[in-house]
C-alpha cells in the first residue's frame, strides 16, 4: 500500500496538472469508492468548484477546492490517479472520474476497489477538514508528519515514552506517526539496528535518536526517488525507483547489506516483517512475549533442511509477483495514455 513517499509523489505530479482547473461533473461506477456521498450527490457537490491546491496528509491525498472544501483520496492497495483527455478510452477499472472544464478528466483507477474518496468541508475557525454529519475533524486521530521541519527528536521522544508497545506495530500506528507503513517501518528499524519486536520502553536516548533520524532520512530519500514501485503503485509521471534501494523489505533470505547474513522474515500482527537477526538484537527482557512470533521465522538457517526449499519457493514466488506487478503498472499507464 502506498505510504508517505508514494502519496507525496502522486500529489506533486498532480499539482501542476490540476491546480486552477474547474470541475464540471463527476461519474462514479463503484458507489463504495465514495466515502461521504452517493454518486449523484457527489457530482452535484463538486461541480463548479476549482482546484486550489494538491497536498497530502498521512497516506491520503488532499485536493483543496474552492468554497472551503477538499477531496481526500486514499489509494489503499491498488488505487491510481491519472489526468487524461476526455476522449481517452476508459478501461474496466476506472471507479471515479472528475470531469474538468478544459476537456480533461481526473480518473481514479482501482483494481481491488479498496480505495476511498471523500468530500469534506473546512471549518472556518479551526481550518480543519470536518465531516458533514457530526462535524468531527477528518484527521483528528492522525499523528505528526515525520518530515515536518517542526517535528523534532524531542517531540518524537515524548510520544515514544508514552507508548509501551513493540516498535513495528507502533511505527505502523497512524496515531503515533503519520504516513509510515510496512516498507519504511522495516527499513527504518534495520537502519537504526533495532529489532522489530523490541518494546519502546527499552530504548535508550541514543536508540530513540537513531530511530528518529532513520525514519526521516529514509522517507526523505524515498520522496526524492518517487517512492517504491511495488505492487500497483505508479504515479502520473511514472514509477518510483526507491524499491532498488531497500535493504530488507521483501528481501527474505538475501544477504544483509551490513553483515552478509540472511535477512529474516517474521509475521507481526498479520504483517510481514523483514530484518537482520544478527544486528537487530532483541534485549532479554523483550524475549519472553516474542517467542511464539520468532518460532515462525523464515529466511534461512545454517543447517540444510526443508526450510531452504521453502525459501527457494518463496523467492521464486516473490520474483513472479514482482514481474506480474510491473506488467500491471505498465498496463495501467498504457490505458491512461501515459505508457
Ligand atoms: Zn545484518
Amino acid at each position: 500500500m502506498p505510504e508517505l513517499p508514494e502519496v507525496e509523489t502522486v500529489a506533486r505530479d498532480l499539482r501542476p496538472r490540476l491546480v486552477g482547473a474547474t470541475i464540471v461533473g463527476a461519474r462514479c461506477s463503484w458507489a463504495r469508492t465514495l466515502r461521504t456521498h452517493d454518486p449523484v450527490a457527489f457530482a452535484d457537490a463538486v461541480a463548479g468548484r476549482r482546484v486550489e491546491a494538491v497536498g497530502r496528509r498521512a497516506k491520503q491525498l488532499v485536493i483543496e477546492l474552492s468554497g472551503d472544501a477538499a477531496l481526500t483520496v486514499h489509494l489503499k492497495m491498488t488505487g491510481q490517479l491519472f489526468v487524461v483527455p476526455a476522449e481517452t478510452p476508459e478501461d474496466a477499472y476506472i471507479r471515479l472520474v472528475l470531469e474538468l472544464e478544459d476537456g480533461r478528466e481526473l480518473r481514479f483507477r482501482d483494481i481491488r476497489k479498496f480505495g476511498k474518496v471523500g468530500l469534506y468541508g473546512r471549518d472556518p475557525i479551526t481550518g480543519e477538514l470536518v465531516t458533514e454529519v457530526g462535524g468531527g475533524a477528518v484527521f483528528a486521530h492522525i499523528g505528526p508528519e515525520p518530515l515536518d521541519p517542526a517535528f523534532t527528536v524531542r517531540d518524537f521522544r515524548r510520544r515514544l515514552r508514552k507508548r509501551k508497545g513493540r516498535l513495528k506495530p507502533l511505527l505502523l500506528d497512524q496515531s503515533f506517526l503519520a504516513g509510515v507503513g510496512n516498507i519504511y517501518a522495516d527499513e527504518a528499524l534495520w537502519t537504526s539496528r533495532l529489532h522489530p519486536l523490541r518494546t519502546a520502553a527499552t530504548l535508550r536516548p541514543p536508540d530513540e535518536r537513531r530511530l528518529f533520524e532513520a525514519i526521516r532520512s529514509i522517507l526523505a530519500e524515498a520522496v526524492e526517488r518517487r517512492g517504491s514501485s511495488i505492487d500497483d503503485y505508479t504515479a502520473p509521471d511514472g514509477d518510483g525507483e526507491m524499491q532498488e534501494r531497500l535493504n530488507v523489505y521483501q528481501r527474505t533470505g538475501e544477504p544483509c547489506p551490513r553483515c552478509g547474513r540472511p535477512i529474516k522474515r517474521i509475521v507481526i500482527g498479520a504483517r510481514s516483517t523483514h530484518f537482520c537477526s544478527w544486528d537487530q538484537r532483541l534485549p532479554a527482557r523483550d524475549r519472553a512475549g516474542a517467542k511464539a512470533i520468532l518460532r515462525g521465522m523464515t529466511g534461512g538457517t545454517r543447517r540444510r533442511g526443508p526450510r531452504w526449499t521453502d525459501l527457494e519457493d518463496r523467492s521464486a514466488r516473490t520474483q513472479r509477483t514482482k514481474r506480474a506487478a510491473a506488467t500491471r503498472r505498465a498496463a495501467a499507464r498504457a490505458s491512461a495514455g501515459q505508457g
